[in-house]
């Protein structure tokens, strides 16, 4: 034992709330007409507006608003017909005007949820409010280039001005499972709606997390810490998980839980404290002088609503029951739009549900990750969902064994040719040849003498090693049905 005290331990109650940052996918940035680029050169994506000159003025670029709209139509949220921007100010070197637009007291949604599945079952976490507002740029402390002396922080304004919503949501979750399963449906929803990649690595959805715990279920919340910019919904959880912990120790040490920000380490796997909580009256918020009300009228919220898919959950719920799936087949096919896609057209070929998802789930699956194909870009992968149906009808029909499918579908990995004809080509296909079954049949009563006595002395269960030895010798292309005829016949007739 280290003579260190072991921290007495107590049981918390977490409470988290999230919010969650997603880019949305227009061309240009929200109040400029500079495109939003990915590895463009730094400070190549920038105009006046976005740099934040003196006597520039903002317009709202009308597909940032749909796409949003989109979202909280999705998220079954409430639509304010007039909603504001609003200049939250603060000073920092990626922010060239000094304050960022946003909307603030008038957002122009407010509500909604995104449910969750839990060990008790569905559970909807409640949304505060989706707002509209654009990003600021990007610090590079740790410059790619040679010339630039080490202390010295560069700064890339491509980023600012690019549209972002906000998603604030509701402290409803309970542990850091939670947290990881609302993350995981969001980010769903953004990509299903099209409105943001959804891609955390490349910070096109960025999630900060409030973390308090209490006493008590009931206990009123306790004092919380933001975890910001965690780059993975993995790291999320893991981040949520230590705070947790870090906070029960505080408070069993009888140490109060200070108000501040700290940012997730993951090489230490610990938050670290980055800085006091700033305090909405911090940014001195006041409307946007320079834009008018955003006002929604009912053909704009159509045609938002018009372009809403089936959303996950209930794409989810539609192939089980259509199909009879097992609920975490389901899932893992909806887990992206173009994979569910996949699934279906290979369904609409003409494959049994079930026998389709198994394959989709299973080797599909297994061979585009080998392949570095990712569900999203399950649509483009070399084996397309009808060339796959083609082999699956060959298994479906007892033409080939599942384990022949599977060597064939790696045959069509490389090449555009269809199930049928590597079938043909490899021979693979049912032995349609009697006399050579016969032949195998015969071989196999010839050669185990033994076992024929058995048989013959009233132990029938060894008929089923004389089939399994019979499937073996012909690579599993013959018949089950044949095969027993056959050897009902051999045995008969074996002697003694
Ligand atoms: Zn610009």
């Amino acid at each position: 034992m280290s003579a260190v005290e072991s921290p007495r331990k107590i049981e918390v109650f977490p409470v988290i709330g999230l919010e969650v940052h997603a880019q949305l996918l227009t061309r240009s940035k929200i109040f400029c007409g500079c495109p939003v680029t990915v590895g463009a050169p730094p400070n190549s994506a920038t105009c006046p507006v976005c740099l934040g000159f003196p006597g520039t003025l903002p317009v709202l670029n009308r597909e940032a608003v749909t796409l949003a709209l989109r979202l909280a139509l999705a998220a079954g949220a409430t639509l304010h017909r007039e909603s504001q921007f609003a200049r939250k100010n603060y000073f920092y070197p990626d922010l060239p005007k000094g304050y960022q637009i946003s909307q603030y007291d008038r957002p122009f949604s407010t509500g909604g949820s995104i449910a969750i599945d839990t060990p008790e079952g569905e559970k909807a976490i409640r949304l505060v409010r989706i707002h509209l507002e654009e990003d600021a740029g990007k610090l590079l402390h740790d410059t790619p280039y040679d010339d630039v002396p080490e202390n010295v922080s560069l700064v890339d304004w491509n980023r600012a001005g690019v549209p972002l919503v906000e998603i604030v949501g509701e402290p409803d979750l309970r542990s850091a499972e939670e947290a990881a399963s609302y993350l995981t449906e969001l980010r769903r929803l953004v990509r299903y709606t099209g409105v943001c990649d959804g891609d955390m690595e490349k910070g096109s959805l960025r999630c900060d997390a409030n973390v308090s715990v209490r006493t008590s279920p009931t206990a009123p919340l306790g004092t919380r810490v933001e975890i910001k910019n965690v780059n993975s919904i993995r790291f999320v959880a893991k981040a949520i998980e230590h705070e947790i912990e870090r906070q029960a120790q505080s408070l069993a040490r009888g140490e109060a839980i200070v108000q501040e920000t700290r940012l997730w380490d993951e090489k230490g796997g610990r938050t670290v404290s980055m800085r006091s909580k700033e305090e909405a009256h911090d940014y001195r918020y006041f409307p946007e002088p320079d834009l008018g009300l955003l006002v929604l009228d009912e053909k704009w919220i159509a045609e938002a609503r018009g372009a809403l898919p089936e959303l996950p959950r209930r794409r989810r719920e539609r192939l089980a029951t259509a199909h009879g799936l097992a609920p975490q087949d389901a899932d893992t096919l909806v887990s992206a739009r173009e994979l569910a896609d996949y699934y279906e057209r290979v369904v609409a070929a003409g494959v049994p549900g079930r026998l389709a998802a198994n394959w989709v789930t299973g080797e599909a699956l297994r061979w585009m990750k080998e392949r570095r194909v990712s569900t999203e870009q399950a649509l483009s992968f070399s084996v397309s969902p009808e060339r796959l149906a083609g082999l699956l009808k060959l298994v479906e029909s007892g033409e080939i064994s599942a384990a022949s499918g599977k060597d064939v579908l790696v045959a069509m990995l490389d090449s555009s040719t269809e199930a049928a004809a590597i079938v043909a080509e490899k021979g693979l296909g049912r032995m349609r040849d009697t006399g050579a079954l016969e032949a195998a049949v015969a071989e196999i009563v010839a050669g185990n003498p033994s076992q024929v006595a058995l048989f013959k002395s009233g132990k029938t269960q060894t008929f089923g090693w004389f089939v399994g030895q019979v499937m073996k010798k012909t690579g599993g292309r013959a018949d089950p049905a044949a095969v027993r005829e056959a050897l009902t016949r051999a045995l008969e007739s074996a002697g003694p």
